[in-house]
């Protein structure tokens, strides 16, 4: 049966170990598109345990194949005993928060650091990035641990205050460390973090115009959102053949 004009969730269904192939897959396009370095991970919710999610061991992104997903709880527990990424737990407590949620990414993107730092709200500016909406939260972790921190979220509690400060946002700031994008799919997801990305990047460009600039309407931001998630296969299909035809050994 061809897959064409399925969802991933239902083509996962047919073959369970598709899910894997695409967590690695999308490892490879966060890296390709500068989302990921050496740094920063993608996971996705356990296509039949809902309250498990699939994650790379502690790895490079750019290294991850299907033999280094681990499956974790939303407490960041895992049978597997090789190395877990430190800050599994931001995953786990938005998983558990977050019903709709299927894929989150965190980064550490340079192109979104400074409107964490800076008085500069994060805005909708371009039509591709509509599903930030009017307001993108920062998540400021003195609030959690006060002034000493390493800045990372390495335990469920963290975990916990970032998720209740993402709300029913799609992308959270995470004040001098980066940010996390949620999706309601891997392909959402992944789009998400990217698009979130470039439009901080042409805010920035504008920025230094030195004039005013316009961004979306709240309308605008979300009749743009709805445009582009309808046209999410066409991004991910380009985007997955680009790093399988060089693929990362
Ligand atoms: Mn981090």
């Amino acid at each position: 049966m061809s897959s064409r004009g399925k969802t991933m969730t239902e083509q996962d269904e047919e073959r369970p170990e598709r899910v894997l192939e695409d967590l690695v897959d999308a490892n490879h396009v966060l890296v390709d598109k500068g989302i990921l370095d050496a740094f920063g991970h993608v996971s996705v919710r356990h296509p039949f345990r809902a309250d498990r999610f699939l994650i790379s061991r502690n790895l490079a992104p750019g290294l991850v194949t299907t033999d280094d997903i681990q499956e974790m709880s939303f407490d960041g527990e895992t049978s597997d005993r090789r190395p877990s990424y430190l800050e599994r737990f931001l995953h786990g407590r938005i998983y558990a928060t977050r019903p709709d949620v299927v894929s989150i990414v965190h980064s550490h993107s340079p192109s979104m650091v400074p409107f964490s730092i800076s008085a500069v709200p994060l805005r909708a500016v371009w039509h591709m990035a509509g599903f930030l909406g009017e307001e993108v939260p920062v998540f400021e972790i003195r609030d959690s641990v006060g002034h000493a921190s390493d800045l990372l979220i390495r335990d469920t509690a963290l975990g916990g205050d970032l998720a209740a400060a993402l709300g029913d946002a799609p992308v959270i700031l995470m004040r001098g460390h980066g940010f996390v994008a949620v999706g309601a799919s891997l392909e959402q997801a992944v789009a998400r973090a990217v698009y979130a990305d470039l439009n901080a990047r042409a805010q920035t460009a504008a920025i230094g115009l030195l004039g005013e600039y316009t961004a979306l309407t709240a309308e605008e931001a979300a009749a743009a959102a709805a445009a582009n998630d309808g046209q999410l296969q066409r991004a991910w299909s380009v985007w997955r053949d680009e790093v399988r035809r060089a693929p990362r050994r």
